[in-house]
């Protein structure tokens, strides 16, 4: 059974005291949130810790927004996977666009993260997604297809298990120009079937998500889309109002 998820990638933003407050607000509407649907925050590291605390006991589940891709050592700055599942943190979003494309992550440093994560009990949220320039070339699907080949193709079936896709066409993060919810489902249901061809029906258990200016206003129309399970959220996942609002979109 797939899950419903809506995750909130809070990405370099709140302060510690503002992303607690977020939190106790998030905790407190939760008797709004269908009980199937997982919320999941994605807060910075340095916000981990405090955050779990504000979250303890109740549904919400801690992620973070990257790990390293090595286990530890001398490698300043860096956050290992165990150190994350150490404050509490059930899951890590790996490969967002903005790593791939600010910070050179690439599918070897992925596969890596991807190893480590899931040795140290996170599920990785995996991003994919094309550039506007790719979608234009009519290129989209190959760059999709390599994305997901190069880092979930060495897993092992009960690994995949443990991974949630989030497909996020990069022309549609932070701009609040959504995907059409056709063009959404066409690339769902693409991801579907390329992962059906390595892991068979493990593929339909696979939870897809969608990102890249999803909201209260258009989150219905994604969500009834069929291999669209849920979304991460940027942008909207900052006020609680509105996180709350997109899961009750189901
Ligand atoms: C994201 O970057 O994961 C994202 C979906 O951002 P936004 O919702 O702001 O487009």
């Amino acid at each position: 059974m797939r899950k419903k998820i809506v995750a909130g990638n809070w990405k370099m933003n709140t302060t510690v005291a503002a992303g607690k407050e977020l939190a106790k607000d998030i905790v407190a509407a939760l008797g709004k949130v269908p009980k199937d649907v997982q919320l999941i925050i994605a807060p910075p590291f340095t916000h981990l810790a405090p955050v779990a605390d504000v979250i303890k006991g109740s549904a919400v589940a801690l992620s973070a927004q990257n790990c390293a891709d090595k286990a530890k050592g001398a490698f300043t700055g860096e956050v290992s996977a165990e150190m994350i599942a150490g404050v509490g943190c059930t899951y890590t979003i790996l490969g967002h666009s903005e790593r791939r494309q600010y910070y050179g992550e690439t599918s070897d440093t992925l596969v890596a993260k991807m190893a480590l994560a899931l040795e140290n009990g996170l599920s990785p949220i995996y991003c994919v997604g094309e550039m506007l320039s790719e979608r234009e070339a009519g290129n989209h699907f190959n760059v999709i297809k390599a994305q997901l080949e190069e880092v979930l193709f060495g897993l092992s079936a009960e690994q995949m298990a443990k991974v949630v896709i989030a497909y996020e066409p990069v022309w549609a993060i932070g701009t609040g120009v959504t995907a059409t919810s056709e063009q959404a489902q066409e690339v769902h249901a693409f991801i579907r079937k390329t992962l059906a061809a390595k892991f068979g029906d493990l593929a339909k258990d696979i939870t897809i998500l969608y990102g890249g200016s999803c909201k209260p206003s258009n989150a219905k129309e994604l969500f009834a889309c069929p291999d669209i399970d849920g979304g991460l959220i940027g942008g909207a996942s900052l006020k609680a109002d509105d996180f709350i609002a997109i899961a009750q979109s189901y």
